[in-house]
């Protein structure tokens, strides 16, 4: 599969035959003058540490059933999204379009500005903080940034940072086992090789 290919057009990605589209119902129209350009990675597993299953679609969709494992009975009510989801393989499920926000910072400030959710881009990788990311995930990672970035110029690559980053109280992913140098490096192997 390559995600090289990948292009956004009116905020979804292309082609649907790379990317699984599963719309959720948790995400606000954005302002229409608000400039995207920050890009936040998460991690998630349902249950924790549990990986493959298809409660991370369930819980973005509104449709977790909380009696199925014990520590769900937490996501009672929740209403959470991301942009985003990359599962251990590699590949990528779309829940919000970007042109919308997508509820995945929660209280956040980032170089002083609050309410991330209003201008950056949440994306999820299928983990833990203590457990190493696959290779297949910083490949899709660096492939979906590269297209984001294409499309969103103010997303530079200070602006790629992790939830951790801009709610240090609250939240600790990525995790201490994401890779920011690997990912910073395939990001620009994959830009110069996209520009030769
Ligand atoms: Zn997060």
């Amino acid at each position: 599969m390559s995600l090289q290919a990948l292009i956004i057009s009116d905020g979804w990605l292309e082609p649907i035959t790379q990317v699984q589209v599963l719309p959720s119902p948790f995400f606000a129209p954005r302002e229409c003058d608000e400039e995207i350009n920050l890009l936040v990675v998460h991690n998630i597993s349902l249950p924790a540490g549990r990986f493959g299953e298809r409660y991370i679609d369930d819980l973005f969709l509104g449709k977790l059933d909380c009696t199925a494992h014990d520590s769900f009975c937490d996501l009672i009510g929740v209403e959470v999204s991301a942009h985003c989801l990359i599962r251990r393989d590699g590949s990528i499920t779309q829940y919000v379009s970007f042109l919308d926000k997508a509820w995945h910072a929660g209280v956040s400030s980032f170089q002083g500005r609050e309410r991330c959710n209003d201008y950056s881009i949440g994306i999820e990788l299928e983990g833990t903080d203590d457990i190493p990311y696959t290779e297949q995930q910083y490949q899709g990672l660096a492939a979906l940034t590269l297209c984001l970035q294409n499309e969103y110029p103010g997303i530079i690559m200070e602006n790629i940072v992790g939830h951790c980053d801009i709610a240090p109280i609250r939240k600790t992913d990525p995790g201490k086992v994401f890779d920011w140098h690997y990912f910073r490096q395939q990001l620009c192997e994959k830009s110069i090789r996209n520009r030769t």
